[in-house]
């Protein structure tokens, strides 16, 4: 059993569901007991340090705030390269970057490289759960799921299925693509902590036929996730359009080949209508909002409040490398930006719920991660109170925690990650 010591905040429930008074739960000088990868205790110190069995090592942080390790719901590994690629809207950024960068994947040790370097700036921002779009290579989600695997991470990934519209060498066929996928399935899926996505990157890309094999894998397996893009951008719209004039709208091209439930994730879902909300909802199926993606590929505005009021799981994205930053914290400074210019405020608790156990929620993993309650895994963050002098400054005047942990998402980065626990082992330390 190992012991750590320093304030702790933690979600209990989403604030738009209890009020913000009831979703949280907040100890100033906490104290929070983990064995063997569980948090087993969580309370105040002055309460659990006396009955403390002998021999317990307590970690101490300093000017520290412990919080869940943060999920990310869409992000893209083998795009780490392409971040912060100049001017392009979504259609000509995969052809220009994302493209020939995703070729490189053929190559197992270059895939088994960047994966080792993907995972490390993941930790080094906090993020101990992502969804994970691979490449159509099923060698890259073998090199991901080892690195994984090594760090007994949470993670969910899979191969991309792209059977048309892409460039040689990055496209698989209807059959291959479901071969392949299930390969990986019976390899990876509930092994240790890892689940897999079947991944069709975006309706444009698949035939129809490949899209009824997605399907079919979501039959065949239980507890799949369905990972792909919706909506995101104008022209892609207008292309889905063309190539599926027979669908109502873009969502039920997904819906007809029987793709949305628990455990579909679609990123972006920027320009929905009603009918589109409405079904998201009833299916169980999740969003994932990507405000610094959606800003940067000069997408459009995420609704969060419509979403939310047809009862659709909403979690936060970076989608890097169409968004600027791994660092959720920075996902949710733009998400509150976004938000304003549509008249809606974003409270510093539910965005830092947005960041945690709603995101767990929306990839219905919430039962094993998003807060620190006694059971789940052991995943958390270390946030330095002090990691800029600007910070430090700011916290220092602010007079209540809403008012801390709002300056700590405006202001806040990968250098407000002191250190990062996944399944109670250290797997980030910043240096000091
Ligand atoms: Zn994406």
């Amino acid at each position: 059993m190992q012991a750590y010591r320093a304030a702790l905040l933690h979600c209990l429930a989403d604030p738009r569901e209890v009020g913000i008074e009831r979703s949280y739960q907040y100890f100033e000088d906490g104290l929070l007991l983990v064995e063997n990868g569980r948090i087993v205790r969580i309370g105040a110190a002055a309460e659990l340090l006396p009955g403390l069995p002998a021999g317990v090592g307590v970690a101490e942080y300093r000017d520290a705030l412990i919080v869940p390790g943060f999920v990310d719901t869409h992000i893209h590994y083998p795009q780490l390269d392409v971040i912060a690629s100049y001017g392009s809207q979504l259609l000509e950024w995969l052809e220009t970057y994302t493209f020939p960068a995703e070729a490189r994947f053929a190559d197992p040790a270059h895939a088994r490289a960047h994966a080792r370097l993907f995972l490390a700036e993941l930790l080094r921002n906090g993020t101990t759960t992502a969804l994970v779009f691979a490449t159509v290579h099923p060698q890259s989600v073998d090199a991901f799921f080892e690195e994984a695997s090594r760090l007994d991470l949470r993670m969910i990934a899979g191969k991309v299925l792209m059977d048309r519209n892409a460039p040689d060498g990055l496209r698989d066929s209807a059959a291959s693509g479901y071969a392949e996928s299930r390969a990986l399935i019976e390899r990876w899926h509930g092994k240790g902590r890892l689940h897999y996505a079947v991944t069709p990157r975006f309706a444009p890309t698949s035939t129809p036929g490949q899209l009824d094999l997605a399907g079919r894998l979501l039959r065949e397996y239980p507890g799949l996730y369905l990972h792909t893009h919706l909506s995101e951008n104008r022209a892609e719209i207008d292309w889905v359009k063309e190539l599926f004039p027979e669908r109502r709208h873009y969502l039920d091209v997904y819906d007809h080949h029987r793709l949305l439930g628990a455990r579909s994730v679609f990123a972006h879902g920027v320009h929905l209508c009603d009918d589109e909300c409405r079904r998201l909802g009833e299916s169980g199926s999740a969003v994932a909002f990507c405000p610094t993606s959606n800003l940067f590929l000069g997408s459009g505005l995420f609704d969060l409040a419509r979403l939310e009021g047809h009862g659709v799981r909403v979690g936060l994205g970076t989608d890097v490398g169409g968004g600027t930053s791994f660092s959720q914290l920075q996902s949710l400074n733009e998400a509150y930006k976004v938000l304003q210019l549509q008249g809606q405020k974003l409270d510093p608790f539910k965005a830092l719920y947005l960041a945690t156990l709603g995101g767990a929620r929306a990839l219905y993993l919430d039962e094993r991660i998003g807060n620190l309650q006694p059971g789940k895994d052991a995943d958390f963050v270390v946030l330095d109170c002090k990691a800029t002098p600007l910070l430090a400054r700011r916290l220092e005047q602010a007079r209540s925690l809403a008012e801390r942990l709002f300056a700590l998402m405006i202001l806040g980065d990968d250098r407000a990650v002191r250190e990062t626990f996944a399944a109670g082992r250290s797997v980030h330390r910043r240096d000091v």
